[in-house]
């Protein structure tokens, strides 16, 4: 343990007594006891007892080149010790800060070349909510306000974000959404899809969005935001006719299309964003986690040309910002991270070695009794849990079923994440074959355990 930690053999006391964790409970927390993560190197953590874990969800979908990078580490030191902060606000900026915001451009569609700074993804979805209202207001549309959304998507726990994102038990807390948000259906065929052929089903629920913006109103409408493969809500990987269709709509409708990149953007699905994956090309497009491989915080929101210039012509000052909005530290990390995953061509890794292969491997779990499907593109993959394969039938409490096929793997060395009956991974991108195998086998166990009732 770190030697500022090691007398403190009463730290899980001290959490429990004094820190309030995100999306948990906390009495069972407290009743349970935390797990202390102590130390990272490569694909793998260490908790307080010394148990080795394999992450196979590279922290929280965003650990892209693995834990233990000293040249991330050394790149934020050396800005903390030449000017540790200062703002953008006012027109100022700091030498990292711009060069990220270059270098991110460098790597989004063609007519993305602008970049608003954030700390979070969270944030980043209050951003582009208020960009995108911005904008239509400043083109003399007043009424297009609106903002059409996913059932099940996720976009951030702020106030927009929990709005935006589609979980209704999030919105039950809070009193969401707020005005203006309105949500159609997911492209998730496993679940919803009933007899429609997966084609079909991405087809009708893509119609759904022309149909609500014909329902609102073309001219109320501002923006349609989703994942392009949506993330929180159980890797939902949509049909193929899926974005192709919205395509269609978004350029038949005078509305801007959003494309949250926070999970698929900086190398997961084989290219460097979601959006070049499905071949569109977004007006604004959220992105954090990746972008510095979490090693420190920091988020953006991705501006098109035609979107920058009514900001920059018509609108005169934006008032939105925040105090660490391209954080001068948290920008050299982030450089020296993206200088990583160029340097060891990780996007390209994903794409044509290790992206195939855990492919292959997952899929190697499509037999089982248990499973229903297996999904995955690049290095974000689900499995879906059935109790019945022939007609796709659910348990009758799908979270205590994920949740303890999770901790099987869990106790096994193995973090994965469950989201209902869905096991999902999205390792670090320089995951090697033999730990996709370990995750893949560590799985089949569970569910091997879980097929044979002894849970
Ligand atoms: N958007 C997506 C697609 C996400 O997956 C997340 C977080 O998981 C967010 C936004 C919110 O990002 P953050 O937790 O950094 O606020």
């Amino acid at each position: 343990m770190d030697q500022r930690f090691a007398h403190l053999s009463n730290l899980a006391a001290i959490d429990a007594a004094h820190h309030i964790h995100p999306f948990s409970n906390m009495q069972k927390l407290n009743a349970e006891g935390t797990r202390i993560i102590e130390r990272g190197e490569g694909v793998h953590i260490w908790d307080s007892t010394g148990k080795q874990y394999l992450d196979a969800f590279a922290g929280l979908w965003c650990v892209n080149v693995g834990y233990g990078r000293s040249s991330i580490a050394e790149a934020a030191y050396r800005q903390m010790q030449e000017l540790p902060y200062y703002n953008c606000f006012f027109g100022t900026t700091t030498p990292p800060t711009t060069l990220l915001a270059q270098k991110i451009a460098s790597r989004a569609g063609p007519k993305l070349n602008h970049v608003f700074f954030t700390n979070s993804g969270s944030e980043a979805s209050d951003t582009w909510f208020r960009i995108a209202r911005v904008y239509w207001k400043a083109l003399g549309h007043e009424t297009k306000t609106r903002i059409i959304a996913r059932n099940n998507g996720y976009h951030g726990s702020t106030v927009a974000g929990a709005s935006l994102g589609g979980m209704t038990w999030m919105h039950e807390q809070g009193n969401l959404p707020i005005d203006g948000i309105v949500h159609i259906n997911q492209p998730y065929w496993y679940a919803e899809g009933g007899e429609l052929s997966p084609e079909d089903f991405g087809l009708k629920v893509a119609r759904e969005l022309e149909e609500k913006i014909i329902e609102l109103g073309e001219e109320n409408v501002a923006a349609f935001v989703a994942e392009p493969i949506q993330g929180a809500g159980g890797v939902i990987i949509p049909p193929e006719t899926y974005w192709p269709e919205i395509k269609r709509i978004c350029a038949k409708y005078q509305i801007l299309l959003v494309a949250d990149e926070v999970i698929c953007g900086f190398g997961r699905l084989g290219t460097w964003f979601g959006h070049q994956y499905y071949d569109f090309e977004p007006d604004l497009a959220p992105i954090a986690k990746g972008l510095s491989s979490g090693y420190l915080p920091i988020g953006g929101v991705l501006v098109a040309d035609r979107v920058a210039e009514v900001l920059r012509d018509q609108v005169g000052d934006f008032y939105h910002g925040y105090t660490y909005s391209g954080h001068p530290a948290a920008a050299a990390a982030a450089l020296e991270n993206l200088r990583i995953i160029e340097e060891e061509g990780l996007v390209e890794r994903v794409r044509d070695d290790i992206g195939p292969y855990f492919a292959e491997a997952l899929s190697s779990l499509a037999d089982h009794e248990a499973v229903g499907e297996v999904v995955s593109v690049g290095l974000m993959g689900a499995v879906q849990i059935t109790a019945d394969k022939a007609s796709r039938r659910r348990y009758e409490k799908p979270d205590d079923i994920g949740t303890a096929v999770r901790n099987h793997c869990v106790s096994n060395g193995v973090i994965v994440r469950a989201t209902g009956d869905r096991m999902l991974f999205s390792p670090p991108l320089i995951i090697a074959r033999k730990e996709v195998d370990q995750a893949v086998d560590t799985l089949r166990n569970a569910l091997d355990w879980l097929r044979d009732g002894q849970r």
